[in-house]
């Protein structure tokens, strides 16, 4: 499969380019290549695709379902029980709409942390985006759980990863309020002897660090460390309150941050220091939505207006979060994040990108397209989705879009029913 692009803009400049097998293959002017298909660029200008750091794609199902509640009433009330009843096919469809939901708001790749994760990959696979898809652990400190959950790692590994150039099997730790040390360290073994990443929620509120000082006499942060469980290949999600210590710990580790300042600002979970990490550890802070549970979308656009916002407040100053700082976090450092060379309009990277349509309002007049889709756009201004060198959505379609969303509402309505 090979694109051509035609006077398309790009970094303030009209060129062409020619996307072959899955890369960027040449950029420059008036390429006088044959092409499966051309694109005529006029009117258009190509960016970086989105890299979601943060996810737990299936509750798009829940959209809606509980809001407006502090996080523990809200997880251990209303969401974790629901969850309980969910199943394999459920968890599919569910995925589907979170994926056609990603797509639209230009993302071509999520990290995800949630159960019946192998359906969550079947979604991936069919849908043409990329996903770091993990296996959630949890145990509740409850030894049956524990073992339980060790098997089910267990068969994790051997299961078959349906589509490797575009999914990267992971494995997930939900947090140190719902895990114990055994588990915490089978999976960093199984981390280690498998060469995985491994996301984990950590320091997302106060409450959560008060708990933990008060049970092991330490941070999150440093309580992860001790266990051995911090590296350039784990995902640190939400990181909101974190001590000098902290962030030693984190920046000498190497491990990486997800912000995901929609969700905390709505739960009223803290402010992320934005300014204060970027400045200290530019490439290891990445952008996430979290669940739409708790934002309630998966639009990166959106939650990069937030991050910037939430910046400007914590950090007191007008320049804090710059609309070129998010953009990078939003793209290269993601793909970055989990060794994807892509982010980047270069020769040589993954042909992810999205074509934005300038003669949408929100991007008019183009002074500076990056802080217009910083500040100004919404996800009507993406008319096509680049993934690894395939068209995902072409002039605002995705396919069988009428299809995803029916079979959705009608998981909804059985939803409904179970409560
Ligand atoms: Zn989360």
């Amino acid at each position: 499969m090979s694109i051509l692009i035609k006077n398309i803009l790009h970094n303030n400049q009209r060129t062409d380019i020619f996307i072959e097998n899955n890369s960027f293959s040449l950029i420059g002017n008036n390429l006088d290549v044959k092409a499966d298909k051309i694109i005529d660029g006029s009117g258009k200008a190509i960016v970086p695709a989105f890299y979601n750091t943060h996810n737990h794609a299936a509750m798009s199902i829940l959209r809606g379902y509980s809001d407006d509640k502090p996080l523990f009433e809200w997880l251990q009330k209303d969401i974790w029980p629901v969850e309980a009843k969910f199943t394999a096919e459920d968890i599919y469809i569910a995925s589907r709409l979170a994926i056609l939901e990603m797509i639209k708001s230009g993302t071509v790749f999520f990290a995800d942390m949630y159960f019946f994760c192998e359906q969550t990959m079947r979604a991936v696979a069919e849908m043409g985006i990329r996903g770091a898809v993990s296996k959630l652990a949890m145990d509740m400190f409850d030894r049956s759980r524990t073992q339980t959950q060790k098997k089910a790692t267990a068969e994790f590994i051997k299961f078959s990863n349906p589509c490797p150039e575009r999914i990267i099997k992971c494995l997930s730790c939900h947090a140190v309020y719902t895990v114990s040390d055994e588990l915490f360290t089978y999976i960093r073994d199984i981390a280690d002897q498998n060469n995985m990443y491994i996301q984990i929620h950590v320091s997302e509120t106060e409450e959560e660090n008060k708990d933990c000082l008060k049970k092991y006499g330490m941070s999150p942060i440093a309580k992860l460390d001790s266990l051995g469980l911090l590296s350039p290949k784990t995902i640190l999600a939400h990181a909101v309150h974190l001590s000098d210590k902290d962030i030693n710990i984190i920046k000498k580790r190497g491990a990486v941050i997800s912000t995901n300042p929609t969700s905390n600002i709505k739960l009223n979970s803290g402010l992320f220091m934005f300014e204060k990490l970027y400045s200290l550890m530019p490439e290891q802070i990445t952008l996430g939505t979290d669940g739409a549970s708790s934002n309630n979308n998966l639009n990166m656009v959106e939650s990069m207006k937030m991050c910037s916002f939430a910046a400007k407040i914590q950090g007191c100053s007008a320049i804090a979060g710059k609309a070129s700082d998010i953009f990078k976090i939003a793209t290269v450092n993601g793909a970055h994040a989990f060794g994807l060379n892509a982010g980047k309009i270069e020769e040589g990277c993954l042909a992810d990108c999205l074509l934005l349509d300038l003669n949408n309002p929100f991007l008019t007049p183009n002074h500076n397209l990056i802080s217009n889709l910083v500040y100004a756009a919404d996800s009507s201004c993406i008319s096509d989705v680049i993934c690894d060198g395939r068209l995902v959505m072409e002039n605002h379609i995705v396919p069988n879009e009428e299809n995803i969303i029916s079979e959705a509402q009608a998981l909804a309505q059985k939803i409904k029913k179970i409560k």
